[in-house]
């Protein structure tokens, strides 16, 4: 089993990430596996180095071992960029010129929106003229990627699906719903790839058989089985986790400042607190 904890390294990691990181570490030690850190560093303006170092100090200290070099997305652009032009010259995907204000300004206000919460893409470049886009391409405007959904699904052709295991070891089919994406978009205009792109680019590049991760990101598996299916990559088995939630119910994030695990180290918090801290709020033993 080779399972993975894949941060980014754009803030401190909080309990949230404490936990992630030791439910992988606990799947990889029960099955005689090995638990990877990968680094998603995609955007260069977010991550930065200083939250990387600490990234790694926080995981030794609650007393994880990984193998070393690790993965470092920002690495591997290239790679990346060949699998867009893959889906580009295949049709399943177009350049998409849209500005995020030109996007918001064409959805209605209560539009379809992507199980992130994400106006759907409403398709304006969709059917650009192949004219237009050489036209655009050629004087050098900036575009996105977005993955042609009714044409990608048109060439799978067959129910998707992958095995989940909620908290348990009995596996459940679960049908792939990548269709609630829309256009999803699978390279930025600044970054030849999306999270979801890299993501399942870099899960088969690393052998993952076991992908365990917040159950915020459950919604996303459907898009990564089509991209998987799409680009000829296997399927591995997937682990959605609860939440760890603040006081008020809500997911912890960095952006809103939840407690580090900095914060607590400094406040005299030691490893085993942070993890019985984990183990009476989740239900789990570390
Ligand atoms: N980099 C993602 C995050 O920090 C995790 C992605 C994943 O586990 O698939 O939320």
């Amino acid at each position: 089993m080779i399972c993975r904890f894949a941060p980014s390294p754009n803030g401190f990691l909080h309990l949230g990430h404490a936990y992630s990181a030791l439910m992988n570490a606990r799947l990889a030690r029960a099955h005689g596996g090995l638990l990877l850190l990968r680094i998603e560093d995609i955007d260069r303006e977010r991550s930065k180095p200083e939250f990387e170092q600490a990234m790694r100090e926080d995981l030794a200290w609650l007393g994880l071992d990984w193998p070393r070099p690790e993965r470092r997305q920002s690495e591997f652009f290239d790679a990346y960029r060949a699998l867009l032009e893959k889906l580009l010259a295949r049709g399943l995907a177009y350049p998409c010129f849209c500005t995020r204000g030109a996007i918001a300004a064409k959805v209605v206000a209560d539009g379809a929106r992507d199980p992130d919460g994400s106006p759907l893409y409403p398709g304006s470049c969709r059917d650009m003229s192949p004219g237009l886009r050489a036209q655009k391409i050629a004087a050098g405007e900036k575009f996105a990627v977005r993955l042609d959904m009714a044409r990608a699904l048109a060439e799978i052709d067959r129910p998707l699906s992958y095995r989940e295991f909620y908290e348990g070891e009995t596996p459940q089919g679960m049908a792939a719903r990548p269709e609630l994406w829309g256009d999803a978009l699978i390279g930025r205009r600044d970054i030849p790839a999306s999270y979801h792109l890299a993501c399942v680019h870099d899960d088969s590049a690393q052998g993952v058989t076991d992908v365990m991760r917040g159950a915020d990101l459950e919604a996303a598996t459907g898009l990564h089985v089509l991209l998987q299916a799409l680009l000829g990559l296997p399927t591995p088995d997937y682990r959605h986790h609860r939440l760890v939630l603040d006081e008020d119910g809500k997911k912890l994030a960095k952006s809103k400042g939840s407690t580090s695990l900095q914060a607590l180290r400094d406040a005299g918090v030691t490893s085993e607190g942070v993890r019985a801290m984990l183990g009476e709020r989740m239900g789990t033993r570390f």
